[in-house]
């Protein structure tokens, strides 16, 4: 049995159709709530669904799983409540770990790339204190990603007991199908395409440094059946364990991006540039790049699915199409 916490969320329920294809048996950790999550799930439900107030109930039940995949988290980016961001991105990931390294069941989490902050210490991944005390997290949601691959480096080095296969996850820029409940945290492939549907040209932020032209804000953004294909080979390669980089290795800019939608969306690519909100400038990371050599030595051997063709997927296979839905 398979637990998969936040897996009515975006990356979750592309995780739990996978499994849920591969003929797993899967219990979802997660609110349903009212924002339509469930059609996220509709076409491969879990067996069970247990709510996250219920999950000291269900760990003390001593349910027989193999893994966990924790990916439940307050994924907004821009989260203010720290108590609850605190509770729900480390203390929950702490409970998690605390239980996987005394019962031997394998844990699989979501870090983020938000870690890293505006990049300067570099985007590698490497777990070891010393390097990830050199990281400082721009917003709240990044340093409780940040503080959580603090703790398990801590553990490590203390030498205490871990989960038998252990991966944290630094998720760059995911986007796919599923992901409609997100507001403002949806990806922007699909605000551009929602704005070029309507028959608007696709609208960026205008660069918040002088050096950086509009438009050339790069990101390292990734397929979700990519992302699903990393964790589906960590499940099957239990040798495998470490923090690694999720992302292609290849940073490509917002412009090239908008301009992949307009062409999969069959419209002019032609760009329009507003202003940045304030609450992003001087929060936002203007570049990304996952260095994915840790991958690649741990044995993942899988190819990047190109920005382009990825939009094309998402855009033609879902977006444009009657139901979006995985
Ligand atoms: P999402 O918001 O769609 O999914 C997260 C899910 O976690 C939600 O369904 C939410 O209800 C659930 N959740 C919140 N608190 C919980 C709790 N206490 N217990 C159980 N579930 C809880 O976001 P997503 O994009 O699918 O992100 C999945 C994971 O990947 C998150 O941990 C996120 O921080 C991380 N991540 C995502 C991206 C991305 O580009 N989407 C990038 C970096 C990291």
């Amino acid at each position: 049995m398979i637990l998969v916490t936040g897996g009515a969320g975006f990356i979750g329920s592309n995780l739990q159709a996978a499994l849920a294809t591969r003929g797993e048996e899967t219990v979802v950790l997660d609110r349903l709530g009212s924002a339509g999550k469930w059609r996220n799930l509709a076409r491969h439900p879990p067996s069970r669904i247990v709510h996250p107030d219920r999950v000291d109930d269900f760990l003390a039940a001593d349910p027989p799983l193999d893994i966990v995949f924790h990916l439940g988290a307050v994924s907004t980016t821009t989260a203010l409540d720290g108590d609850l961001v605190w509770t729900s991105n480390v203390g929950l990931s702490q409970r998690l770990w605390s239980w996987c390294a005394a019962r031997r069941v394998r844990l699989i989490y979501a870090s983020s790339a938000a870690t890293y902050g505006d990049g300067t210490a570099g985007f590698r991944d490497d777990a070891s204190l010393a390097y990830l005390q050199g990281l400082r997290p721009l917003n709240l949601y990044g340093w409780s990603k940040h503080a959580f691959d603090l703790w398990v480096a801590r553990r490590l080095a203390a030498g205490d007991p871990h989960p038998p296969q252990w991966a944290g996850l630094k998720f760059f820029n995911v986007y796919g199908p599923n992901e409609y409940h997100k507001g403002p945290m949806i990806s922007v492939v699909k605000v551009k395409h929602d704005e070029v549907a309507a028959g608007a040209r696709p609208r960026l932020f205008r660069s918040d440094q002088a050096d950086l032209p509009d438009g050339e804000q790069k990101r390292d953004f990734i397929w979700v059946g990519d992302v699903v294909a990393i964790m589906l080979w960590l499940m099957d390669t239990p040798a495998a364990s470490g923090l690694f980089n999720v992302g292609t290795g290849r940073a490509r800019s917002y412009r090239d991006l908008a301009q992949a939608v307009c062409r999969a969306a069959g419209a002019a690519a032609e760009v329009e540039f507003i202003d940045m909100p304030a609450p992003l400038r001087g929060q936002y990371q203007s570049f990304t790049e996952a260095r994915v050599e840790a991958l690649r030595e741990a044995g993942y051997a899988d190819a990047f699915t190109p920005l382009e063709e990825g939009v094309r997927r998402y855009v033609q296979d879902y977006l444009a199409g009657p139901d979006p839905y995985l």
